[in-house]
């Protein structure tokens, strides 16, 4: 089942609630276009990428990469956050 999973660029932030450090993963959806934002872990820890599913009503998982090993997102803001 995960052989073909759609990867998507993700941008890779941390929380800035100082009580709850951990790393948001924000990216743009490849099935419904809207941002979606996922937990990445503790950030004393590396963030945790890999296979998530939608926050909406896809039939497909994705797989989070790093913006960085992907291309990047087209000129979409990171800041606009329309989280639907
Ligand atoms: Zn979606």
């Amino acid at each position: 089942m995960n052989e073909s999973l759609i990867k998507v660029p993700t941008t890779i932030r941390r929380s800035r609630n100082r009580h709850d450090q951990r790393w948001i993963l924000e990216l743009r959806c490849p099935f419904c276009g809207h941002i979606h934002v996922h937990g990445g872990g503790p950030s004393d820890h590396p963030p945790l990428l890999g296979a998530r599913v939608p926050h909406c009503e896809a039939d497909a998982d994705y797989e989070l990469i790093s913006i960085e090993e992907g291309v990047n997102l087209d000129g979409v803001a990171v800041e606009d956050r329309r989280t639907a």
